[in-house]
């Protein structure tokens, strides 16, 4: 059985005053004993929200790290640091990244040093809306997770997010969803057979209050990597509460 699990990504939002608010107001409305909650501030605020949830059972997440060890790469932060401050997990290969131009091996040597480090990597895939019209979706996908499959771990999460969903409004339908996620878990269980029932496989792309609990009634969809609507605490705490 796996648990369910809804994470926010706030991306490069927030002040101290917006997150203190945030994580005071989710504390009192976020039930976790059912569900891992999850959120991932920017790296400024992560030491803030670690103090503020302490003993609320909602979990953190870095947005990223660096591929190396500690050591002379001004402007990174390595995997290490954000276990010492208390992540659990890390996003990994978000495709406002990738569009950045972070390749599918860096996301593998990020992923690798997350590992190292004791963390979880939540590890994002996803095509973009000319490839899915294009036929290409499950290719892309796949394409993606043949870089990272190799390595993949105990404790790994896969969240698909198609980028034609993120921040757009528009979502995956739970079919669509679902039908990539029967494919990850298909490729899975094709390469790392031992993990491929019990990696949880997390649905992002404008997952909001109204549409949460027809993706997460989904088969092979374990719960959420929720941007926008996570950055509110009614939305946020609604979507949770949508996790079986
Ligand atoms: C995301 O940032 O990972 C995301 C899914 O964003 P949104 O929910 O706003 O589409």
């Amino acid at each position: 059985m796996r648990r369910s699990v809804v994470a926010g990504n706030w991306k490069m939002y927030g002040s101290g005053s917006m997150i203190e608010g945030l994580v005071t107001a989710l504390a009192a409305s976020v039930a976790t004993d059912a569900c891992d909650v999850i959120v991932s501030p920017p790296f400024p605020y992560l030491s803030l929200v670690q103090q503020l949830a302490k003993g609320t059972g909602i979990g953190l997440a870095g947005q990223n790290c660096s591929a190396f060890e500690p050591g002379a790469h001004t402007g990174e932060v390595a995997a290490a640091m954000l276990a010492d401050i208390g992540c659990q997990w890390v996003i990994l290969g978000h495709s406002e990244r990738r569009q950045a131009g972070e390749t599918d091996s860096e996301v593998a040597a990020k992923a690798a040093a997350a590992r190292q480090a004791g963390l979880q990597p939540i590890l994002c895939v996803g095509e973009t809306l000319e490839q899915r019209q294009s036929g290409d979706a499950v290719a892309v996908v796949t394409a993606q997770l043949e870089a990272l499959v190799v390595d993949l771990a105990a404790g790994d999460m896969i969240a698909y997010e198609p980028v034609w969903a993120i921040g757009t409004g528009e979502t995956a339908t739970p079919e669509q969803a679902q039908e990539m996620h029967s494919e990850i878990r298909a490729f899975l269980a094709k390469h790392q057979p031992a993990l491929a029932e019990d990696t949880r496989l997390l649905y992002g792309g404008s997952v909001k209050a109204d549409n949460a609990a027809a993706l997460f009634a989904e088969q092979d969809i374990d719960g959420g990597l929720v941007g926008g609507a996570s950055l509110q605490a009614d939305d946020f705490a609604a979507i949770v509460r949508a996790a079986p």
